[in-house]
């Protein structure tokens, strides 16, 4: 299995490049954003302990996104590589997933981190919030989503870059130039 997780902060463009490498390399998408909003809308029981979290801008614990991971993981299992799109989020998260990996007989091989500046991811969000109608795309969870990112999210990268996978990636220009540079550091 080919196993990439596509890092950064939000709005760093993880769900727009992801949809490039599913086309191109054949893997299947796993975005925890994406699963946790269906459950949303769905009303399920995490649905409803989600909400609250994700409006905040703050993560929804560890213990109930690593369940949820492992679940959706094991209805993948004939799949060719995934793409982590939106977790690990902690490290925590992090150490679940090299070991849920693990005990499929596979492991993380890249990690793909978006590397763009605050301004910019707040002013991609605040033009996304217009037509998504996330109720996390406003000023204020945009604020508390990046210092979620800063305190909880970024010491990832150090993580991984312990375990050499890492692979900064310039997130500004183009989504043309941006997927480029990402195909080169999956080749
Ligand atoms: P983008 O996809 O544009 O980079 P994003 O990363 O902020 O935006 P999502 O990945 O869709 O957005 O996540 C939305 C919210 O869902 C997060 O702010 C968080 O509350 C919750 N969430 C998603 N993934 C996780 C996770 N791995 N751990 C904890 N909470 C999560
Ligand atoms: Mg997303």
């Amino acid at each position: 299995m080919t196993n990439v997780v596509i890092f950064g902060a939000p709005g760093s463009g993880k769900g727009t490049q992801s949809e490039l490498i599913i086309k191109k390399y054949g893997l299947d998408h796993i975005s925890t954003g994406d699963v946790l909003r269906a459950e949303i809308k769905n009303k399920t029981e995490l649905g409803k302990i989600a909400e609250g979290y994700i409006s905040d801008g703050k993560l929804v614990p560890d213990e109930l996104i690593i369940d949820m991971l492992a679940s959706v993981l094991d209805s993948k299992k004939d799949s060719k590589g995934v793409i982590f799109d939106g977790f690990p989020r902690t490290i925590p998260q992090g150490q679940a997933l090299d070991k849920m990996l693990k005990e499929r007989g596979t492991e993380v091989q890249v990690v793909l981190s978006l590397e763009v500046d605050d301004a910019e991811l707040v002013d991609r969000l605040l033009k996304r919030g217009q037509i998504s109608g996330r109720a996390d795309d406003n000023l204020e969870t945009i604020k508390s989503r990046l210092e979620v990112y800063h305190g909880q999210t970024s010491p990832l990268k150090q993580y991984y870059v312990e375990q050499g996978k890492l692979a900064a990636i310039k997130g500004t220009g183009t989504i043309e130039e941006i997927f480029e540079r990402i195909t080169k550091a999956i080749k």
